[in-house]
Parts: C-alpha cells; structure tokens; sequence
C-alpha cells in the first residue's frame, strides 16, 4: 500500500539523517519536497510526524496550502517571481530562494502590508551552469547587508542548489564552501542579521551535505519517489 511505502521510505531518509556524521553539530531539519506529489501523499508523511514540506511553485504551494492542515511549516523552495510574492507572504515559513535585492524588499513591502515577519534564505549560485538562480559568492554579503537594512523580514542563513552528479562526493566541494561563506558572514557580525540556517543537499546528495554542516536538507524523491510532470 502507498501509505506503507512512504513511511518506509520516510523511515529511511529519516535514518540516514540520524546516522550521518555530524562534525559541526548541526542539528538537521528534513524538508520533504513534495511538489508535483497528491495532498493524499502528503497527508501519509505528515502522520508521520513530518510538519516540513517544500514547493516549489507559488499555485501549488496555494493549493496545497488550502487542503492540508495548518500546522505545517511551509517552504518556498522554488524561484520566485516578484508579482507572486503578495500570495505566498502569510503562508510559508521560511522562502529559500531569495536572490536579488529587489525580490527582497517586495517580500518587505508585502509583510509589512500583512504585519507579519517574513524569514527568509539567501540562494547563492554555486557557480555551476546547473544552479541557475542565486547571487554569487562574491556578491552575498553585500546583499545580505542591503536585505538587513529592510523592515519585516530576516535572513536566517544560505541555501544552494548543487549540481546533479552520480557520485556525491563530488559535490562536497560545493557544501563546504557554502560552510565557508556562511561562517564568513556570521564573522561579519551584521546587524539584523541570524545566521542559522544551511539549507543544501538533495536526494542524491543530503548525507554529504550534512557531512559538511547543513541544517536543512531538501528531499524529494528519496520519500516520494519520481516525479511525474506529465500529469501536472
Ligand atoms: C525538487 C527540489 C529538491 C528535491 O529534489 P530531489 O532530488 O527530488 O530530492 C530540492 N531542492 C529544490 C530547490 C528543488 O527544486
């Protein structure tokens, strides 16, 4: 049966994070990614007891976000446009994909309209044509002091998209210079600024990552299985 399935699969997922080493005593968070996945699927992890759940599309997380119960900790994972801010502001927990200044004060501007904190991610580009979206490692901490300076919204770390590789261990390379430049702008000592959150590793690649200090882990088919975008 589907619901077995995905506890087992769940089950393991939630192991391999148990288990993996954790030289920087980073305490993991599991994102499951549910995008393109039926409610019916989520609502099977969520008994569970999983309450984190990640989208990567404003409509989708929209509609998810109706059908299923309040208690569950949203993230907008996916590229965000700007025009699509206004729908999104009050209803996730944490947006991962913040790259530019100007998506930064619209997320501002809409959770000041909406008096609510907006916790936000810094996506960086890791340099590698895979990663298509973030600002680059030499302009972060420029930007996070400009996002810093902007009412109702905090930036809670850094996330990247590494590339998609057979070997993992090839992306370790990216997870710790994610490490690096996220230690280099904690040391920087902005003001506003809380550094927590590492959000990196996926799938193919998350027990590496957590290797390497990450806080978050964002792991679609490892509990869902394959996508199927030919019915969505
Ligand atoms: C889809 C997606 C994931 C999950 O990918 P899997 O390989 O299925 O685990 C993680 N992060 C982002 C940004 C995604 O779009």
């Amino acid at each position: 049966m589907r619901k077995e399935q995905l506890a087992m699969q769940l089950k393991e997922v939630q192991d391999i994070i148990a288990n993996a080493k954790k030289p920087f005593n980073n305490q993991v968070t599991l994102v499951a990614v549910s995008k393109t996945h039926p409610v019916e699927d989520i609502e099977a992890v969520y008994q569970c007891g999983v309450r984190d759940f990640g989208e990567n599309k404003v409509q989708e997380l929209m509609d998810k976000y109706e059908q299923l119960p309040k208690d569950i900790r949203w993230h907008m994972i996916g590229h965000l446009q700007t025009n699509k801010v206004k729908y999104i502001i009050d209803k996730v927990a944490l947006i991962h994909s913040v790259d530019s200044l100007r998506l930064a004060q619209e997320i501002s501007r809409q959770a000041v309209k909406k008096s609510v904190t907006a916790h936000i991610l810094v996506e960086i580009n890791t340099g590698d044509e895979e990663s298509k979206f973030g600002v680059s490692f030499t302009e972060v901490a420029e930007l996070v002091e400009e996002i810093a300076k902007l009412p109702n919204i905090v930036i809670e770390g850094l996330m990247a998209v590494a590339p998609y590789v057979e070997n993992p261990q090839e992306n370790r390379q990216y997870f710790v210079k994610m490490r690096d430049l996220y230690v280099d702008i904690i040391g920087k000592n902005i003001d506003n600024v809380n550094m927590n959150v590492l959000s990196m590793g996926m799938s193919g690649d998350y027990e590496v990552a957590i290797e390497e200090g990450a806080t978050h882990v964002r792991v679609g088919t490892g509990i869902f299985g394959q996508r199927d975008y030919s019915i969505s």
